[in-house]
This record gives C-alpha cells, structure tokens and sequence, in this order.
C-alpha cells in the first residue's frame, strides 16, 4: 500500500524527506531519507542511535525510530525537491516518554477528555547577526530605541520578505513583521492554531528563518539574551480554550473580569501556581535567567518579566489579557523548546482547570517603575538552578509531563548547569585577582 507520504512525493516532485524530531535541548535531529523509500520508514520510521538522539537514550538502547507524522509534511518552500516532516519517537513499538513531541501529545489527549481543546499563537523574536554570530548585521541598526524602526526593517525586506512569502504560501495566514525593541532584533507574526500544528510550526519557522539568513549571509538566533544592554528574545504564547469542534471559546465571557471566563480564570490560575516551575522548560538556559532578570535597557524596558503578575492590555507583566477570550503569556523565550512549551502551559492550565486554581487579583501598576509596590507576586527565579529546583518540587506538573521526561530532563539540565559553574569567566578574574 502507499503510503500518505509517498502519495505527498509523487503530487509535489519531492525527491527526499527531512525526517525530523525534537530533541530535549530543542535542536532538530533529522534524516534525509529519498522519497523512493518513504513508504517503509513511514511504517517503521527512521532510526537513530540512542545515545546521540539528546533524549537520554545510551549507547545501549536499542535504536530510537523517528516515525513521521503525514500531518506535519511541509515542502520546503526554498528547496521544493525536499520535504520536511515532524515525526514521533517510538522504541521497540513504544512511545519513548521524553520525547518532546510526544509528551505534547499525551497532553493535548487529556485536554481533550475535558472536552477541550487548545489553541496558541506565538511571537518568536530573533536577532539577525554577521555569521561568527557576534555582531548584529547591519552597521546602521544603531538607533537607541529601534522599536518598530522603519529604515531598518526595509534593510532587512529581503531576509523578512522572503519567509513571510513563504508562509503565506504555505497557508499559515502570516500578518506582521516588524523590528523589535533591540537593535538587530526582528518578529514575524502567524496565525494562531491548536498546539500540535503551532509547535510544528514554531519548529519549521526555527529552521526557515536560520536557513534563510543563512542564504543571505547572516545568522539568525533566538538565543533569549544575546546581548548586554539589549533587549532579549521572548517567545510570547497566545492562549485559549475551545470545545472539541473548536468553534466556541471556552476562555470568553462578555459578562466577567476583563472578558475572561472561570475556566480561563482558572486555567490563568494554574499557569500563576505553578509559574516559577513552568520557568524551567519555558526558560530552559543559563542565559534565559539573563533576560527575565535583566536591569532595564537602554530603551527604558525590557519588555519581560520577573514577577508572577497578570494584568489587562499591559505588557509589564508575565500574563496580559489583551482582550476577551485569549490572554499572553510573555515569560517563554527564544530557547523554548516548541513542544515543551506548549506541553508546560497546557499541564499547568489544566491542573488550573480540574483544582478550580484562582489566579489572585489582577494587577495594573507599570512593573518598570511600580514592580516594588506589587507585594502579592513571588519572584520568578532568579538562575536555571532554582528554576530546576522549582520544577523538581512540582510534583503535580512533574507527573503531568511524565516522570520519563521529568526525570529526564532534570537530568540534562542539570548536568548543563553544572557544566556552566565549572567554567571560569573573565568577570571573575577581573574582579577577583586583587582581592
Ligand atoms: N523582547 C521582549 C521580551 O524579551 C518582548 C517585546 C514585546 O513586547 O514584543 O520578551
Ligand atoms: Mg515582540
Ligand atoms: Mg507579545
């Protein structure tokens, strides 16, 4: 029989597949695997060796199958001889725990026993640099506040114009570009959708816009602090809830705070209980803690959060409800993992929904000059080792994520960290040597 894909090949000119997963650390893994043997790997999948695969499989695992999923297909849209495809990690015909993609899955199936459905939108902003990757590109992007600066983002229309075609092409109803609030800093904006497909898109997006600037020359990253002084990256998740049929939102209520639901509410609740832990997979580097606990920029913000707050159209803290039905989540960062993420926000919205979790008093002061008057908001942490330790004392979220993963990624993470204090900066020494 042929197979989805081999069908896809044969109507698209595709010579070869990109089968591709998400690893633990976020970084795509991929084979390239010619369309003339897709109809067996879409049976058993590609196979990878354990100990490479970044999902912490060892060197005697059996091999880690990456079965792709036909929904996630995408033609490369500047290669259309290549086809991308998100694909599921199995191990002798079981799904293996930790991997990204399928803790995302696992969750969007108990939403779906409450009878409800997910959606998110999310802004991933990325900087635009030379190559070597240490200086932002373009020489004349120096203005103090580049926010939304129109002479720099037509400096770039070739690297920005080209992706946003190609996203419309593909059908994901692209509507904005702008520059952002750090020189060399750029967002392109797509329609929301149910998780699964946003996270699959996020990951492609990742992958086109580093193989695009790659093309023009440049580098794009999404690292969450690049730069000292600078604004950082965030990756701003859009949330509401729908029926099954996904048709009425289950997040709105004209009559209630701010056109918020109690299920909203509710869900809101759990992302503020379980918030400093939720940290540890939507901050997931030593350098995310440098952009949530940054000191203001040259431009008078930073645009992200420290605190556990929430609020109305007002983007100085972790949660803005910017209208009825939806609200944004601005703590996650560039390096969130894509499936992580919405794994994380899903887990502790539902158990937001089912412990009926109330999110406490909204607050609207300006966190930039008023945060120290905010006194019923706990800190978010201050370094990936207390976020770790949060996560690690969640035990609600630890299980909702699975224990394979959870432990998992404790793991990693902290070997990560250890690997970061083990390392001597020349701030030591410079500040050290003549004590
Ligand atoms: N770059 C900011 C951050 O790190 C967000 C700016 C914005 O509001 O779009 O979260
Ligand atoms: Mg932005
Ligand atoms: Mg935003």
């Amino acid at each position: 029989m042929t197979s989805d894909l081999a069908a896809f090949a044969t109507k698209n000119g595709i010579k070869y597949f990109m089968i591709s997963y998400t690893d633990l650390f976020g970084g795509q893994r991929a084979k390239l695997v010619p369309a003339q043997a897709i109809d067996d790997m879409s049976r058993d999948g590609a196979g990878f060796a354990g100990f490479a695969t970044w999902l912490d499989l060892t060197a005697a695992h059996p091999d880690m199958m990456a079965v792709p999923d036909p929904a996630s297909v995408i033609q490369l849209p500047w290669k259309p001889e290549v086809a991308w495809v998100a694909s599921n990690c199995v191990m002798e015909e079981k799904p293996v725990g930790q991997a990204p993609r399928n803790v995302l899955r696992k969750l969007v199936d108990e939403a779906a026993k409450e009878g409800l459905r997910v959606k998110t939108g999310v802004e991933p902003e990325f900087f635009l640099l030379t190559p070597e990757g240490d200086k932002i590109a373009d020489p004349y992007d120096t203005a103090e506040k580049p926010c939304y600066d129109q002479q720099a983002v037509m400096r770039r229309y070739d690297v920005i114009a080209e992706v946003c075609d190609y996203m419309l092409d593909l059908g994901w109803e692209a509507y904005q570009n702008d520059h952002e609030d750090a020189t060399g800093q750029f967002e392109m904006n797509w329609k929301y959708d149910d998780v699964l497909p946003t996270a699959d898109k996020h990951s492609f997006f990742k992958f086109m816009i580093k193989s695009i600037a790659e093309k023009h020359g440049l580098r794009a990253t999404f690292m969450p602090k690049p730069f000292k002084g600078l604004t950082g990256s965030g990756c701003h998740a859009h949330i509401s809830v729908w029926d099954l049929e996904g048709k009425t939102n289950a997040f709105a209520d004209p009559e209630k705070e701010l056109g918020l639901s109690d299920r909203g509410r509710n869900f809101l609740g759990g992302i503020m209980k379980h918030a400093a832990a939720l940290a540890a997979i939507t901050n997931p580097t030593v350098n995310s803690y440098k952009r949530i606990n940054a000191p203001r920029t040259s431009s008078g913000a930073t645009w992200a959060p420290n605190t556990v707050t929430w609020t109305g159209n007002n983007r100085t803290h972790m949660v803005r409800v910017p209208g009825p039905g939806r609200f944004e989540l601005r703590l996650p960062d560039g390096a969130a993992n894509p499936y992580l993420m919405q794994a994380v926000i899903l887990a502790a919205g539902l158990d937001g929904i089912r412990t009926k979790a109330d999110p406490g008093p909204r607050s609207d002061v300006d966190m930039y000059t008023q945060g120290h008057t905010v006194t019923n908001g706990t800190k978010l942490p201050l370094n990936l080792l207390d976020a770790l330790r949060d996560y690690d004392r969640d035990e609600t979220l630890k299980s909702m994520m699975g224990t394979d993963f959870s432990s998992a990624y404790l793991k990693l993470k902290l070997q990560e960290w250890n690997n970061f204090t083990a390392h001597f900066s020349r701030w030591e020494h410079d500040n050290t040597l003549d004590i």
